[in-house]
């Protein structure tokens, strides 16, 4: 933990505000360490509760982390977020919604929280080189792709093991390649990478997948896919890069070796929320609990998106809980004012 006492961090915060003798406002703006309500996380649900937060006048920082925008920014066509009939890429809504964050006066800081302190008010926020102040937090933080585990996986991640069709995809025009798994973002995934691959076989572990029935229906009807059910990886060969990727029965354990170059994993997601350990309460599976509507069981403390949702977890939900979460935060300033 690097969380430091009260009568240090005090010390830092003057130091920081005696060395800022600049009237500029762009500087004040950069150095301001205090804030009414900081959001940990960038995703659908990160901007609309800075849009939401910002507009009811509050100081809101977004501490946005790794991947500025989430998991969207890894999506090709979104067709199911309102208000876009014709869809709308993944990146392209994601930077629309930073700016729209943006004009209604959030600060966006492209920085990794490294670690938190909710046990003592106002909370603390740290990144690697600064330590910020919030009367109210929102984590936004999401979730992380699901890897198989294998010792293959990890030898050749980014060497034709991918956990992005959209980024990696059309490294594998006119090649076979796999996408394990049998749920919307396999399906999805699949049938988006037939526009480079000659033939994508879908590898899954059971005999009935539990994606939407259109999402199937797309992959299944064509022709460019191939099924492979009760399977799973057993090894990711190669030299270089990938070139054979051994399958199990998992019925009869028959083994079956496929040459491919690349392998791609959409088997889920595992909820970012390792920094929240021993600060909120959290459900068997690491997902935070929220307790009275967005509160998790710090008052003050807020959460919204995947990182709570294991359920719906749709960029179109995740922007509601922002919405939600900044409305209950607004209630409790004006209650703790
Ligand atoms: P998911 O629905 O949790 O599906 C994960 C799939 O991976 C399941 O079929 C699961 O098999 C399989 N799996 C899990 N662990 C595995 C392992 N270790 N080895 C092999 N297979 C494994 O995850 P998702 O597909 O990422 O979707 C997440 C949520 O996002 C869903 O609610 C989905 O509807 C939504 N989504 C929507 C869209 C869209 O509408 N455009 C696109 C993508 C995702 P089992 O079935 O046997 O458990």
């Amino acid at each position: 933990m690097i969380v430091m006492s009260s009568n240090d961090s005090s010390t830092v915060m003057e130091e920081r505000r005696s060395n800022d003798e600049s009237n500029n406002p762009e500087l004040l703006k950069k150095t301001k360490t205090s804030y009414d309500v900081i959001i940990i996380g960038a995703g659908p649900a990160g901007y609309t509760a800075g849009i939401y937060c910002a507009r009811a006048r509050h100081e809101t920082l977004i501490i946005s982390g790794l991947l500025p925008g989430g998991q969207l920014m890894n999506t090709t066509d979104v067709e199911n977020y309102p208000g876009f009939d014709e869809g709308i890429m993944g990146p392209d809504l994601m930077l629309t919604m930073r700016k729209q964050a943006e004009k209604m006066n959030t600060t966006i800081i492209d920085d990794v929280v490294v670690n938190v302190d909710f046990r003592n008010k106002p909370f603390k926020v740290l990144t690697g080189s600064e330590e910020f102040e919030a009367k109210a937090v929102i984590i936004c933080t999401g979730a992380t792709p699901r890897k198989i585990g294998i010792e293959g996986e990890e030898t050749f991640a980014g060497k034709g093991v991918s956990y992005c069709a959209t980024c990696d995809g059309a490294f594998f025009r006119n090649q076979d390649i796999a996408v394990v798994g049998g749920g919307d973002s396999c399906m999805e995934e699949a049938t988006f990478l037939t526009k480079f691959a000659t033939k994508v076989h879908i590898i899954h572990r059971r005999d009935t997948f539990r994606a939407s029935k259109i999402m199937q229906e797309r992959a299944l009807n064509n022709e460019k896919i191939q099924v492979h059910w009760n399977s799973v990886v057993k090894d990711i060969k190669g030299n270089e890069k990938v070139q054979q990727v051994i399958l199990t029965d998992v019925k009869t354990n028959e083994e079956t070796a496929l040459n491919m170059s690349g392998v791609f994993v959409a088997i889920g997601h595992e909820p970012n929320t390792s920094l929240f350990k021993n600060q909120v309460e959290m459900n068997e599976n690491g997902y935070i609990v929220q307790k009275e509507n967005t509160e998790t069981s710090v008052k003050g403390v807020f959460t919204a998106g995947d990182v709570h949702d294991h359920r719906y977890r749709q960029a179109v939900t995740a922007a509601g809980y922002g919405c939600m979460a900044a409305i209950d935060v607004d209630k409790y300033l004006a209650e703790t004012k």
